[in-house]
């Protein structure tokens, strides 16, 4: 039935929206709109150390601003609040309870000393370090001993001996792991408060969570979770664990190397478009099969199953990002390429923060001459460069073309036709040109190549009219004079 669907996506708040984070937020919310199911955003805040107070409101901010929207959340509530796990400690306090009463979970006093002195002795025989079980069956006695030295305990669940546990995944099939190689894992920590795979566990069988998507480093979390759901008496959900984006090294990718951009945040701030990332990151890990690379979010929905997220490793390919934003900036309205590129100018210095109207038009008729070549708003900055400089300087291959036999002629005869022109505009600077053309009898690369390299110093540029234009009478008279 389509309305059990129920999938979230569950962050820990403890930084920006990471592009792995945006893949798991991005396929919950393709599948649970594509299945007419719910999309859940939930906190996971059980890790305090690691928590960061600003960061659940900058996820959501990233998360609107790719347009990704959930039905439950800690802002607009749902019928399992609250969303944040924090505030769920009592019940996750009621299901120790009942794993300590059943005997499927102990208290352990081991010190971190004790504990790594037992691993280095394993290590020592060979054995892969685990967990010893010294604590399994304390008296009560024992533990009163404990407590009387001030040791506090963690809660440990029980790892069944000689299990096989399956996890079944949607995307990988069934995964099996044998438990003797899995020790008896913390659930609660001393301070009372559980870990993330027990919260987990509990959370996503009481907001009935039908489908548990997530990347692939959480795979080894999975048999953990399989083996709660087991002892607890809850029904498993189905797993679909994504592939790991890997960079292009195909290395795993980390959030430490700062040669990637790799936070959502930083494609907003850099003026990408929510669709193309949004499009991008949909891709990374799945296949709508077929060549059809650029789609829009309903077509993404529309074509969503997990049926279709691949297992084999997803390449982050950054010139794929910036081809995939280019396209969408080309198909885009003018105002919204406008919007996106020039708070770069003005960043940079180039342009006043109040500009009057006329400064306006400018940087709009700037900002629309280069959109073709914008892999994002940022780019307008280094594309547009030969607009705010006084001087330009000519390289050897702008030197070799200024050299050429007809030059002279075709500069002055364009200097003098752009003098007698009332309007500095495109259309008139096209014809004054084509008046060269007539006057000199040069033509196509004689004549325009002299001209653009004279008045940018370069050999390629957006329409040259328009350049003209927007370079205004004064800088390219003065420029056109200097060669003369
Ligand atoms: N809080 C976990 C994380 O941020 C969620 C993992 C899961 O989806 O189970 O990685």
């Amino acid at each position: 039935m389509s309305n059990d669907i129920r999938v979230r996506f569950a962050p820990s708040p403890t930084g920006h929206l990471h592009i792995g984070g945006a893949r798991s937020a991005l396929f919950n919310y393709l599948f649970a709109r594509n299945q007419g199911g719910k999309f859940i955003v939930r906190i996971e805040d059980t890790d305090q150390a690691r928590n960061v107070e600003t960061a659940t409101e900058k996820l959501m901010e990233s998360m609107k601003w790719l347009g990704i929207d959930w039905d439950e959340s800690v802002d607009v509530g749902g019928p399992h609040a609250p969303y944040r796990s924090m505030e769920r400690l009592d019940l996750y306090n009621r299901y120790v309870d009942q794993l300590l009463k059943e005997g499927k979970a102990f208290h352990c006093y081991m010190t971190e000393e004790e504990l790594e002195a037992e691993r280095e002795e394993q290590r020592k025989r060979g054995e892969t370090p685990m967990y010893s079980g010294r604590d399994r069956h304390l008296t009560d006695e024992q533990k009163r001993a404990y407590e009387a030295e001030g040791k506090k305990p963690v809660v440990r669940f029980m790892v069944p001996k000689g299990q096989e546990i399956v996890v079944d995944d949607a995307v990988r099939g069934k995964v099996t792991f044998d438990s003797d190689g899995i020790g008896d894992f913390v659930i609660v920590r001393t301070d009372g408060i559980p870990t993330y795979n027990f919260a987990v566990t509990v959370d996503d069988h009481t907001m009935g969570i039908s489908h548990v998507i997530r990347g692939e480093e959480h795979l080894s979390n999975a048999p953990l979770q399989v083996m709660l759901y087991e002892a607890l008496g809850f029904e498993t959900p189905t797993f679909a664990h994504a592939s790991l984006i890997l960079n292009e090294d195909r290395q795993k990718m980390s959030k430490r190397d700062e040669s990637i951009i790799q936070f959502v945040e930083q494609y907003r701030d850099l003026g990408y478009m929510p669709e193309a990332i949004v499009n991008f990151i949909a891709l990374l890990g799945w296949s709508p099969g077929g060549e059809q690379e650029i789609m829009t979010k309903n077509e993404l929905i529309e074509a969503f199953s997990l049926d279709r997220v691949v297992k084999a490793p997803a390449v982050f390919d950054t010139k794929k990002l910036s081809w995939m934003n280019n396209q969408y900036m080309k198909e885009a309205d003018d105002d919204q390429v406008v919007w996106l590129a020039q708070p770069h100018l003005q960043k940079a210095g180039k342009l006043p923060e109040m500009m009057s109207d006329e400064q306006k038009q400018w940087a709009y008729d700037l900002i629309v001459l280069h959109k073709e070549k914008m892999d994002c708003g940022a780019d307008i900055v280094p594309l547009t460069e030969l607009f705010f400089q006084d001087e330009i300087e000519y390289d050897e291959d702008a030197k070799a073309i200024l050299g050429e036999e007809q030059v002279p002629e075709v500069l002055e005869a364009f200097l003098k036709n752009l003098d007698s022109l009332e309007e500095f505009e495109a259309a008139a600077i096209k014809k004054a040109m084509k008046d060269v053309q007539k006057s000199t009898g040069h033509k196509g690369k004689k004549l325009f190549m002299p001209i653009r390299v004279a008045v940018s110093g370069q050999q390629h540029g957006p329409d040259l009219p328009q350049m003209i234009a927007l370079l205004g009478r004064t800088v390219v008279t003065t420029r056109l004079k200097g060669l003369l």
